[in-house]
């Protein structure tokens, strides 16, 4: 595999030479020395100091000039219909009250008025600390004729102006203001466009996200996707490899397709594969439906004050031993120590390994049970940011073992960063900005005690490689910075000079 660059011998792709680099977690910034790095048959074959040898003239040869090498990136947790809708949508996550968030909506529909009948879509509200509430009276002042949907950031609500409420069935709601499946409901109604759209829509947002780094996502989108990502790279979406999850409601399909995680999926030249198998065991933060041991910050005595549990432990350890012993690997939705503890008591019981997504708040004893089980913590960094107040009220007492990534990390367990995109955006520096310094918008760190080694959050948005090493698949990323000594604000900008996916350029500003 290894050889030379003198004795390059012919290959079926033209193999690439990449000069004049600098190694992400190999060489300091002050370092003098480059290094040339050779891709053939989509691995890296050769790296070498830099010595201008001559080399064949089958070889495309690429001068970095110094820019960094390192492993391509991955988002571990994208709904990447969702996310590839939202790039679209009206974006009023800036809106610190409801007033502000309808007076978004008005001036969108005056400086771009829609076509008759057409409904404006918007996306990202927070409302949980708004003074205001928001009503359908506030929207209907602003809207006219246009039926407005407000999706929620966290997907759990949405807002609707009086003409939407009717043309969803809710024409008689009090508020205007839906939650979970209610919700659920109208988003994935505002959400139905034609596959053709949708897939060229994908296409963009895989480019764009390519553009930033990336080189594979594991989509948790909540429709059966390992068919439609094999049409998608079949019409020539390939920048991306995408690990496809299996929801609940196609566990059965899957499994009498005899689908396993990991499998690639036939036709799609080995970039999608089968991903984990999701399971939601309890809601969100910010709609207090997150299960919880206490209760949330103001509603002691309430029904729901812990959040809401949606598997019992009878059910959860079922649907995990049908997965797990069909071959796929579960990737366990719980935010609330009360979920997480239940999530890890059901996986321990199965003993199948996986993932649990989010792990928000985390009682310390089971920090080492993560660790012993080898259950994999795949957190989505910049939640922290979106939530650091919403948390210190409702979780007011507990922030210091919230997204308490040091203390998973000193406790051996494994991490993986994701977005959760469309809640955070597709963009893997965001989350590693997030987890090394854990502030934004110029703010103090917060619980600065839980920021990890620039070095952990690097491999743990590459799948572990912390490094570009010869016979590795040649997915990479080209950086104008090294990513390991940035600031925060370095990392959010981040140029990308360019990416590749198994030696093939996905993405080229040299
Ligand atoms: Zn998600």
């Amino acid at each position: 595999m290894t050889g030379p660059i003198s004795d390059l011998g012919p290959a079926e792709a033209r193999p690439v030479l990449l000069r004049n680099a600098r190694l992400t977690g190999v060489h300091a910034p002050g370092d003098a020395d480059r290094v040339d790095v050779l891709l053939r048959d989509g691995h890296v074959a050769v790296i070498e100091p830099s010595a201008g040898v001559g080399t064949a003239a089958d070889v495309e040869v690429v001068d970095l000039d110094g820019r960094w090498l390192g492993p391509g990136l991955w988002d571990s947790h994208v709904h990447m219909d969702q996310w590839a809708l939202v790039r679209r949508r009206l974006d009023v996550s800036s809106a610190r009250s409801a007033a502000e968030a309808a007076s978004l909506v008005g001036e969108r529909l005056r400086s771009r008025p829609l076509a008759p009948g057409q409904p404006l879509v918007g996306y990202g509200f927070q409302d949980a600390l708004w003074a205001d509430e928001p009503t359908r009276a506030l929207l209907d002042a602003v809207s006219g004729d246009v039926p407005v949907v407000l999706v929620s950031k966290d997907l759990h609500s949405v807002w609707l102006d009086s003409r939407a409420l009717a043309a969803h069935g809710h024409g008689d709601h009090p508020t205007g203001l839906l939650r979970e499946a209610e919700a659920f409901a109208v988003s994935t109604a505002v959400s139905a466009v034609s596959e053709r759209q949708l897939d060229e829509w994908v296409g963009e947002a895989a480019r764009a996200a390519a553009a930033r780094g990336v080189v594979g996502i594991v989509d948790l989108e909540m429709t059966f996707s390992v068919d439609r990502w094999a049409r998608r790279v079949a019409a020539g979406t390939t920048s991306l490899r995408v690990r496809a999850g299996v929801y609940p409601q196609d566990l059965d399909e899957a499994i009498a397709r005899g689908l396993r995680t990991g499998d690639v999926v036939p036709g799609t030249d080995g970039l999608v594969t089968v991903g984990p198998a999701k399971v939601i065991t309890d809601g969100s933060l910010g709609t207090r439906t997150a299960w919880c041991h206490d209760p949330y910050v103001g509603t002691e005595g309430d029904p729901g004050a812990h959040g809401v549990a949606t598997y019992d432990r009878e059910a959860l350890v079922a649907h995990l031993r049908r997965a797990s012993s069909a071959g796929l690997v579960p990737a366990v939705h719980a935010i609330g120590d009360a979920a997480n503890a239940s999530a890890l008591d059901a996986l321990e019981e199965v003993g199948c390994g996986g993932s649990i997504e989010h792990a928000q708040l985390l009682d310390p004893a089971d920090l080492a049970r993560f660790a012993r089980l080898g259950i994999v913590a795949s957190v989505q960094p910049e939640h922290a940011m979106d939530d650091r107040d919403v948390a210190d009220r409702l979780w007011a007492g507990r922030t210091g073992r919230s997204y308490a990534w040091e203390s998973l990390a000193a406790a051996g367990v494994r991490l993986q960063l994701g977005s959760d995109a469309p809640v955070a955006p597709l963009d893997p520096w965001v989350a590693i900005a997030a987890a090394v310094w854990r502030a934004r918008d110029g703010r103090d760190p917060w619980h600065p005690e839980q920021r990890i080694a620039a070095r952990t959050a690097l491999a743990a948005s590459t799948g572990g490689r912390s490094r570009v090493e010869a016979g590795s698949v040649a997915d990479l990323v080209v950086t104008e910075a090294d990513p390991l000594t940035a600031t925060d604000a370095e990392l959010r900008s981040l140029v990308v000079s360019a990416t590749l996916l198994a030696g093939r350029f996905t993405h080229r500003a040299l």
